[in-house]
């Protein structure tokens, strides 16, 4: 069921024919449902808890619900990331690997499946997919930037194909809880944008019994929830650092000066996992490429504790708020009156 081996390999740019592409896309979902008939009675539907995150590239899982994920796998639920691109217009902090860049060997895709797997095994994620397969939608590099226009970028994706493919996901793994960004893609990156708009529509469109039939049994899950950080937390942490001499969290004074941050009652959702924070920071090291043990995520973990790696927050935007058990009121688990 999760092996990103058992999918096909990325098509060649240009390969496919635009009018082929969605029998393509029928087909493979079809071999999916067809795959999973077989293995139903054993895995995963009899788990009773199930979650399904879909993150834009390799590393965002770890950075906004590495703890979770941990946290959920650890407790028995089947958890499923599906991640819309492979990250190739990432910045490499490795000097080693600089070569790897999207402007120098264009190489860092095949490179972070690598690191990806990695972390999710820190994480003990077993399930981990590539919507489309891996390599079907490039990265599409910060907003205005000239790989925005590249016609293989998931910014550019075709929106219906994209949908179908998540679809597809949904219906087979059938999640009680979807996790993916807001609106603004948590902080205006095209690919959070898109992640957002495709989890979105593939969200009620999996429950659409005319949509797609052949995709599989429609599947609605119960929740839909938003990646969040709360002002106040991020403000703590800005503060706890200048006290300490650091210079500051990405370099700022005010935890409004950066550009992501919810207001704290907007925040419904508050998941304690500390248990998990050693696995979530063994994860973020195995994005080698990315997150560098002297940059800002580290420095905020020396400066505040890790405490504050193991609470990860969320807006819930579909579904019903379940019990508030959690501090302010917030629900403190995302199967919260659901499973
Ligand atoms: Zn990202």
């Amino acid at each position: 069921m999760s092996s990103d081996a058992t999918l096909p390999p990325p098509p060649e740019p240009g390969e496919r024919l635009e009018a082929d592409a969605e029998q393509a896309v029928l087909a493979e979902a079809a071999t999916a449902v067809d795959g999973l008939a077989a293995e139903a009675a054993v895995t995963p539907l009899d788990v009773p808890r199930r979650l399904l995150l879909v993150h834009a590239h390799p590393d965002d899982e770890t950075i906004g619900t590495g703890a979770v994920m941990a946290k959920y796998v650890a407790e028995g639920a089947a958890v499923t990331l599906v991640t819309c691109t492979l990250g190739e217009e990432g910045e490499v902090l490795v000097p080693e690997l600089a070569h790897l860049a999207a402007d120098r060997d264009d190489a860092l895709g095949q490179h972070r499946i690598g690191e990806l797997a990695a972390a999710m095994e820190a994480l003990r994620v077993t399930d981990h997919r590539f919507l489309g397969g891996p390599g079907r939608w490039r990265d599409s590099g910060m907003m205005g930037t000239p790989p925005n226009d590249r016609p293989d970028v998931f910014w550019q994706a075709d929106l219906d194909e994209a949908v179908r493919e998540l679809v597809a996901i949904v219906r087979q793994t059938r999640p009680q809880v979807v996790v993916t960004y807001d609106s603004n893609g948590g902080y205006g990156h095209p690919d959070h944008v898109q992640a957002h708009r495709v989890t979105v529509a593939a969200f009620a469109a999996a429950g659409d019994p005319g949509y797609a039939p052949g995709l599989g049994e429609p599947w609605q899950a119960a929740k839909l929830y938003f990646t969040a950080f709360p002002k106040s937390v991020l403000q703590q942490g800005i503060d706890r650092m200048k006290e300490a001499g650091e210079t500051g969290f990405f370099g700022v004074d005010s935890a409004d000066d950066l550009p992501f941050g919810n207001p704290d009652d907007e925040v419904t959702t508050e998941v304690e996992a500390t248990e998990h924070v050693d696995a979530k920071m063994a994860a973020m090291r195995a994005h080698k490429t990315q997150i560098s043990v002297d940059g800002p995520f580290f420095a905020l973990a020396d400066g505040v504790g890790l405490q504050a790696f193991g609470t990860e927050y969320f807006v819930l935007a579909e579904g019903e708020r379940g019990p508030g058990n959690g501090p302010q009121g917030r629900e403190d688990d995302l199967f919260a009156g659901v499973a």
